[in-house]
C-alpha cells in the first residue's frame, strides 16, 4: 500500500501552452490524485462509482450549482454536461434550434467557424452573414456589418477563434433570434451575460477539463423542438429531463471539471480571474507590440486574450526558437498549420509566472538571433 500522492513532489511539470487539451490548475491535478484510489472515505476511485449512487450524484450536482454560480446562470436556463466535444455542438445546435425554420445565420471569423458552417449545413440553409476571411480571419467583423436574417433560427458565433487568435469582446444584437455561441476556448475567463444568449456550448479541454465532455448552457424555451426522428442522445430535451444522466455520463470528466470551478472560485470566481487574464495578455501583448522581431496579426481591438499567434521576423528561425523553448521547459508552442509561425494560449490555470518566463526567453531569443 503507498501512500497516496507518493512521489507527486518530486515530478518536474512543464509549462505547456498548448490550444487544447490544455493545461489544467496544478492543485487540482494533485488533489485528484490524492483522491485517485479513494473518494472521501468511500473506497473507491470516482471513476468506479455508480453514477446514480449518492456520492457521484453529489459531484455532479456540485459541479453543476458550481458552474452556476460561476457564470451567474439565471433560473431560465439548463445546464447540460454532454459528450461528444464541441464539435458535436455542431451538429446538435441546428437539429435542437432549426424547429423546422430553413436556415441559420453564421458569422465566419475563423476556423472553428467554418466546421462549424460546415456542419450546419448538413440540416439547413447557412447565411453566412459576416465574414473575416478576406483578411485571413485576423479580426472580427464588426456588428453594423452582419446581414442578419429575422427569419433565421438562429445566429451563431464563433466567441474565441482559437486558431486565429480573435476574440469576440462585445455582445452581437440579434433581436428576437437567439444568439447562439462556441464559447470552448475562453469560457469562464470572463464574464459573460448569458441572459443575452440563446445557448452556450464547451467543449472542456481548454478551460474546463478533460476532453470530450462539453458544457451546454441552454434557454428552457429552446427546448423541444428536436425533429421526432432525432436520434434521444442528440435531443436536448431529452439530457436536460434527465440531469445529463440519460445514460452514463463521463464521470471522471464531470469530477475534473468540478474540481476546476472549485479552484475557480478560490480565485476569485470568474472575475477574479478575468484580471490575472488580463494581466497575463497584455505582458505578452506590449511585448510582441515593441518588438519589430515578432508580430501578432490580429486587430488589437479583436485580440484574444486566450490565444495569442505570433510570427518569428524569419521563418527559418521557428525550429530553433521552438528547440529552446523546449529546453527551458516551455512545450506546445509551435502555431496551426493554417497560420504558422508560433501560438502561445495562456488558459486560466496558466499562471502568471508562466508567461513572464515566455516573455523572458522571447526577449532573450530575439537578443541573440534577431
Ligand atoms: C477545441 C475547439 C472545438 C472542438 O472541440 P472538440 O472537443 O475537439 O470537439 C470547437 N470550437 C472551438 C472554438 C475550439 O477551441
Amino acid at each position: 500500500m503507498g501512500r497516496p500522492g507518493r512521489g507527486l513532489k518530486e515530478v518536474g511539470r512543464v509549462l505547456n501552452f498548448s490550444a487544447g487539451p490544455a493545461v489544467l490548475p496544478e492543485e487540482v491535478l494533485r488533489q485528484a490524485a490524492e483522491e485517485m484510489l479513494d473518494w472521501h472515505g468511500s473506497g473507491m476511485s470516482v471513476m468506479e462509482m455508480s453514477h446514480r449512487g449518492p456520492e457521484f450524484i453529489s459531484i455532479a450536482e456540485e459541479a453543476e450549482a458550481d458552474l452556476r454560480e460561476l457564470l451567474e446562470v439565471p433560473t431560465e436556463y439548463k445546464v447540460l454536461f454532454l459528450q461528444g466535444g464541441a464539435t458535436l455542438q455542431f451538429s446538435m445546435v441546428p437539429i435542437n434550434l432549426l424547429g423546422g425554420k430553413a436556415s441559420a445565420d453564421y458569422v465566419n471569423t475563423g476556423e472553428w467557424s467554418k466546421k462549424a458552417i460546415k456542419e450546419a449545413k448538413r440540416f439547413c440553409r447557412v447565411n453566412v452573414v459576416a465574414s473575416s476571411e478576406d483578411a485571413n480571419f485576423s479580426y472580427m467583423p464588426v456588428q453594423e456589418e452582419w446581414q442578419l436574417d429575422p427569419a433565421a433560427a438562429y445566429v451563431h458565433v464563433c466567441a474565441n477563434e482559437t486558431i486565429g487568435g480573435v476574440e469576440l469582446n462585445w455582445i452581437p444584437a440579434t433581436g428576437d433570434v437567439p444568439l447562439v455561441a462556441d464559447m470552448s476556448s475562453h469560457i469562464l475567463s470572463r464574464p459573460v451575460a448569458v441572459a443575452r444568449y440563446g445557448v452556450i456550448y464547451a467543449g472542456a479541454q481548454k478551460n474546463i477539463g478533460p476532453a470530450g465532455l462539453a458544457i451546454v448552457i441552454v434557454r428552457d424555451d429552446l427546448l423541444g423542438k428536436a425533429p421526432a426522428n432525432a436520434p434521444s442522445m442528440l435531443d436536448y430535451k431529452v439530457h436536460a429531463d434527465a440531469q445529463s444522466m440519460s445514460n452514463t455520463p463521463p464521470t471522471y470528466a464531470v469530477y475534473i471539471a468540478g474540481l476546476v470551478f472549485k479552484w475557480l472560485k478560490r480565485q476569485g470566481g470568474v472575475a477574479g480571474i478575468e484580471a490575472r487574464n488580463i494581466e497575463k495578455a497584455k505582458l505578452l501583448y506590449d511585448f510582441l507590440d515593441g518588438s519589430t522581431f515578432y508580430r501578432n496579426p490580429v486587430r488589437k481591438s479583436d485580440r484574444s486574450r486566450m490565444n495569442v499567434p505570433f510570427t518569428l521576423a524569419d521563418s527559418k528561425l521557428d525550429a530553433a526558437f521552438l528547440e529552446g523553448a523546449k529546453e527551458r521547459g516551455m512545450v506546445q508552442l509551435k502555431g496551426h498549420r493554417s497560420v504558422g509561425g508560433m501560438r502561445a494560449s495562456i488558459y486560466n490555470a496558466m499562471p502568471l509566472e508562466g508567461v513572464r518566463r515566455l516573455v523572458d526567453y522571447l526577449r532573450e531569443f530575439e537578443a541573440k538571433r534577431g
